[in-house]
């Protein structure tokens, strides 16, 4: 089985800049930043995709995003907005299969996304 790259680095067995971490969830800065802020925000669990989620799953998702919005607010960015997204499969461009929230922010963005 190919090893997954977010579990590598919830494990720390690959080097990531961590901005957060506890039992269930780890936040690190994404290595090709898009916006000035652009951290990813990921379940500690592997779960390959929002499709993969099960019913036990609806707070460790609510975690995602409050801790996207937590980190939000230490960047200074919580009043001039941020944007929040998880990519699904193939149309949506998920590259990496374990779920990750993007927060983005730093700068406006456009909207609709391309
Ligand atoms: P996706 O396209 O799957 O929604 O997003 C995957 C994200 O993971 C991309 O924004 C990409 O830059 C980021 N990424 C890919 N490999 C690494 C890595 O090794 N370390 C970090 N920190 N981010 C990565
Ligand atoms: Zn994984």
């Amino acid at each position: 089985m190919t090893p997954c790259l977010f579990c590598s680095i919830v494990n720390h067995e690959i080097n990531a800049s961590i901005v957060y971490e506890d039992d269930r969830v780890v936040a690190f800065n994404d290595i090709n930043p898009q916006p000035p802020t652009h951290v990813l925000i990921v379940p500690r669990r592997h779960i390959a995709t929002l499709n993969d989620l099960n019913g036990d799953d609806t707070e460790l998702v609510g975690e995602l995003v409050r801790r996207a919005a937590l980190i939000a607010k230490d960047r200074g960015i919580s009043a001039s907005g941020f944007r929040t997204v998880f990519n699904t499969n193939r149309d949506a461009g998920q590259t990496v299969h374990h779920v990750h929230l993007h927060l983005l922010g730093g700068r406006t963005m456009h909207w609709p996304p391309g």
